[in-house]
């Protein structure tokens, strides 16, 4: 039989810690869970033998004063709980082991809510007043979960401790393991007297009004995070966070794409040929529109910065219109006799039938706008 020191890679005066460090690295690495190496399965037991022996002091010292070590060669012993191999596995507490009770007190969870804006409060921000479905302290026991004038109990089956110890089956054999206590649910206290009102949770459920400010230039999907303004936690523990998350109601006339806005401007035929500012009401204000000489359909006016605003720098997007020039209808006679005239002097009478190149005419172009290309 080897020497268990020499299994587990420690002097023969290592501490305690020590041991069960080297031990976790070692189980880490032989696991039959996580390894194919054919030898690891016997290195395991070995290991977990040494182990079993030098975690506990008593049969330390039998073993160092060269004693036999009883139960040392048959699988694990009492005092080496299946919950030791699943601290290797998942740091402390893997399977409750030594934690103790759980506390009633715990921390609420977080919420998510969506919330619908306008484009022009995505886009330069505001104040929403939203209803928040949610858990709040119990107002008859303010979290203590009890009646009032009665306390929560030691747990006659635990004894407080929150946990009961049984043996199970497992791939490793019969092992002791720790199971939160069924009578307590772990809390190794019992209620004598629950809280009618809340039924001894602590909190109630209940509908909260909220005022929340909406950043400017926030956009569909981004998440604003309310510290503590979720759910109170059971047995009043401290509240969770509120996630409200944007979403954007489309606009009837203004488009987004990012920070920048998008629309389309009608523009009379005459404008277009002549050239002509043109007065636009955007979501904050009035711009004027420079419409040039000789503009076309589909054309692109950019207004510099009067686009939304950035939501995590200085500045804003673009106001991109698109001209969308429009044909004159019924004309009065005066009018018709104009434009027959003005056909005339351009010879466009009878005009040429040219054709545009693929691809560059008016509506791909509002197509590829509209689909960001
Ligand atoms: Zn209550
Ligand atoms: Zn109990």
């Amino acid at each position: 039989m080897s020497d268990y020191y020499d299994v587990l890679g420690v002097s023969r005066d290592a501490s305690a810690e020590d041991i069960k460090r080297a031990y976790r690295k070692l189980a880490r690495k032989l696991h039959p869970d996580v390894t194919d190496d054919p030898e690891a399965g016997d290195r395991f037991k070995e290991v977990s033998q040494a182990y079993e022996t030098l975690s506990n002091p008593d049969k330390r010292a039998a073993y160092d004063r060269g004693g036999s070590v009883p139960g040392a060669a048959g699988g694990f012993g009492a005092g080496f709980g299946f919950s030791d191999i699943m601290d290797a596995f998942f740091g402390q507490g893997g399977a409750g082991r030594g934690a103790g009770p759980a506390s009633r007190t715990q921390r609420g969870q977080d919420a998510l809510i969506r919330v619908d804006v306008d484009l022009a409060e995505a886009a330069f921000g505001g104040e929403r007043s939203i209803q928040v479905d949610t858990a709040v302290l119990c107002p008859t026991c303010k979290g203590t979960c009890c009646q009032p004038g009665t306390s929560p109990e030691t747990c006659d089956i635990c004894h407080g401790q929150g946990s009961v110890q049984r043996v199970v089956r497992s791939l490793l054999g019969q092992v002791m393991t720790t199971a939160p206590c069924p009578t307590c649910h772990g809390f190794g206290t019992v209620l004598p007297s629950p809280c009618l009102e809340c039924s001894g949770e602590g909190r109630v459920r209940a509908r909260r009004p909220l005022t929340i400010r909406i950043p400017a230039g926030v956009d569909t999907g981004t998440r604003i995070q309310l510290a503590s303004q979720g759910e109170v936690g059971p047995a009043g523990g401290p509240p969770g966070d509120l996630y409200v998350e944007i979403h954007e109601r489309p606009h009837p006339v203004f488009h987004r794409s990012g920070d920048d806005l998008l629309c389309t401007l009608q523009v009379p035929m005459t404008a277009a040929a002549l050239g002509a500012t043109i007065p636009l009401e955007t979501l904050d204000g009035e711009v004027d529109v420079d419409v040039r000489p000789g503009a076309q359909a589909g054309e692109t006016v950019t207004l510099k910065q009067r686009g939304a605003e950035h939501l995590r720098a200085q500045g804003r997007g673009d106001l991109l219109v698109t001209l969308e020039v429009t044909t004159p209808r019924d004309l009065d006679d005066e009018q018709e006799e104009l434009l027959r005239r003005l056909a005339e002097l351009r010879g466009e009478v009878r005009p040429a039938g040219k054709l545009s190149p693929a691809h560059q005419g008016v509506f791909s172009k509002l197509r590829d706008r509209f689909s960001g290309r």
